[in-house]
């Protein structure tokens, strides 16, 4: 092994050990304030709750039988707007249906329904990134029971990127040894990048995330410069209305409806160092990071379950008894 290589294994190993002595709880934030939705709730409703509060998911409630009943987020709107694409018809309908009815809409557009997967707050770290990485699910919610009800309790909702940023600032002294480039790992995705135009409809760039069942689509010009990234969360501005004609509009004009907190776009290049992107982490609320060359042109995509993945498993063989 090059010293080279030597570090980048003691730092992930040192990350890893770390992951396996900390708890979902220690993530949690002293105070928070945690919003659930009720499933008797109507899907509109539900939107403008999310807006008002700047949040793009929230954990689902089922009052009747008093359970948790999985997380609200983009990919539900975006099964609506599916739905009502191929169920024209039905428009009227639309706005009476609750967040219950979210599990029929899925079935009627045939989409695979998300695993409503949860970690109990006390285990370890490393098994909810596991579960995170395993089902593709990008938020987990912690759910523990209470003790004297017996009852489940949501007690908060763990993303990839609290995850990513807890493990940054709590181990600048391993992520510095993490000297070796984007390019030497090969992190990321290079090939086959599913990419838009400014003019392209809203309606197409959704139809292409789900096609290819991924949440972020690079907007290029005619030269392949990067310009933007529409988000799946950018659907939620879009749909505010309750009215889904605003989908016909062009990508440029959803992007103008960002909230004005939104995080913007990061951007790295290939020789860029996983330390500079630990340190991005560290400093920004960033959800993917664009790879691009000196000519601002798009070469590839770091998803941060791209950068989850390589700090749990690369160089691990056999996961198969990694629960
Ligand atoms: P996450 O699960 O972190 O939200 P994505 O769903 O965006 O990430 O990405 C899932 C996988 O698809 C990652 O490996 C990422 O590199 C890749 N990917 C993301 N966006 C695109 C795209 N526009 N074209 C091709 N591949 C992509």
């Amino acid at each position: 092994l090059s010293p080279l290589d030597k570090d980048q294994l003691q730092g992930l190993n040192s990350i890893r050990e770390f992951l396996k002595v900390r708890t979902s709880y220690d993530v949690l934030p002293l105070s928070f304030r945690l919003i659930v939705l009720d499933t008797e709730l109507l899907i509109k409703k539900s939107l403008s709750i999310l807006i008002q509060n700047s949040i793009v998911s929230a954990p689902l409630w089922d009052s009747r039988t008093a359970r948790f009943a999985g997380i609200l987020t983009s990919t539900d709107f975006i099964n609506v707007i599916q739905y009502y694409c191929q169920f024209p018809d039905e428009m009227s309908k639309l706005d009476q249906f609750r967040l219950n009815s979210l599990r029929d809409i899925e079935k009627a557009i045939g989409a695979v329904p998300i695993e409503t997967v949860s970690v109990h707050p006390s285990k370890p770290l490393f098994e909810a990134c596991l579960r995170m990485l395993k089902t593709r699910a990008r938020r987990i919610p912690l759910v523990d029971v209470d003790s004297e009800t017996n009852k489940e309790m949501v007690v908060s909702v763990i993303t990839q990127y609290r995850i990513l940023k807890f493990i940054a600032v709590n181990n600048e002294h391993n992520t510095v040894l993490l000297k070796k480039t984007v390019l030497d790992i090969g992190l990321g995705t290079y090939s086959k990048l599913a990419t838009a135009r400014m003019s392209d409809s809203v309606l197409d760039v959704i139809h292409l995330m789900v096609d290819q069942n991924i949440s972020c689509i690079p907007i290029v010009d005619g030269n392949n410069r990067l310009l933007n990234v529409f988000e799946a969360v950018d659907v939620i501005p879009c749909i505010k209305g309750g009215i889904y004609e605003e989908l016909d509009a062009s990508v440029g004009e959803a992007l103008c409806k960002r909230p004005d907190e939104s995080p913007g776009i990061y951007t790295c290049g290939e020789n860029d160092r996983m330390d500079s992107i630990f340190d991005t982490i560290r400093k920004s609320r960033v959800h993917r990071l664009i790879v691009v060359d000196d000519d601002n042109k798009l070469k590839g995509i770091i998803s941060l379950s791209d950068v989850l993945k390589y700090v749990l498993l690369s160089g691990v063989e056999d996961t198969s008894n990694w629960s």
